[in-house]
């Protein structure tokens, strides 16, 4: 293990938040399997990297309830699986960026996702490439008002100024994509938010 993940881990643990972690991604989707129980509801918020797990669908087919809006049929439908999911008994979510200094950062376009790390289900996985670590919280921010914006909005169909200026220039845009900047300092239940560290590139 390198100095910087043996630094994470510590820096998180002194914030009541477990860090595990893992190789490759294949992994990661293993220990979620063997520590979700199959009774439990499980809300999964948008995100490549589970995507690319195919977790919601695993899931699913096993027997768990799953509330994963990208399911959804039609704009009512998502509505109601983002409000599902923030009362499951598991969420599953990536992060934009974390800080070597333990805290977690996210941007979000209505909210649910930083809602349900936030508050709601009694427990919070969090998966992570090694690309979104930054030394410092300000590296983190930039990270993710500088880069994850960007991609998110392409990904969604919408065309902030940013994907032109390929930079945050605080717009009043309608396609404005990131109404919630969210830094997670740590976690009052010691037990409830696990972040999974991947030596892969993963998401953005
Ligand atoms: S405020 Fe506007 S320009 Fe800045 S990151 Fe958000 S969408 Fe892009």
């Amino acid at each position: 293990m390198n100095m910087q993940i043996e630094k994470l881990i510590t820096n998180f643990k002194d914030r009541n938040i477990r860090v595990l972690h893992f190789n490759k991604l294949e992994e990661a989707k293993e220990k979620i399997l063997e520590i979700i129980p199959i009774d439990s509801t499980v809300g999964v918020g948008n995100s490549k990297t589970l995507k690319q797990m195919d977790i919601s669908k695993i899931l699913s087919n096993r027997g768990n309830i799953v509330f994963d809006k990208t399911n959804a049929k039609n704009k009512e439908e998502i509505k109601v699986l983002k409000k599902k999911s923030l009362i499951t008994d598991w969420y599953l979510t990536s992060s934009n960026a974390i800080s070597e200094d333990g805290q977690i950062v996210n941007i979000d376009h209505s909210g649910n996702r930083v809602a349900a790390m936030t508050y709601g289900p009694d427990k919070v996985i969090i998966v992570v490439g090694k690309n979104k670590i930054r030394k410092t919280l300000e590296e983190a921010i930039d990270r993710v008002r500088n880069h994850s914006v960007q991609l998110n909005a392409k990904r969604a169909g919408y065309n902030p100024p940013c994907l032109t200026t390929k930079k945050c220039v605080d717009c009043r845009s309608k396609d404005r994509v990131c109404y919630y900047l969210s830094i997670i300092e740590g976690q009052f239940e010691p037990e409830r938010m696990l972040l999974f560290i991947i030596d892969e590139e993963l998401g953005f």
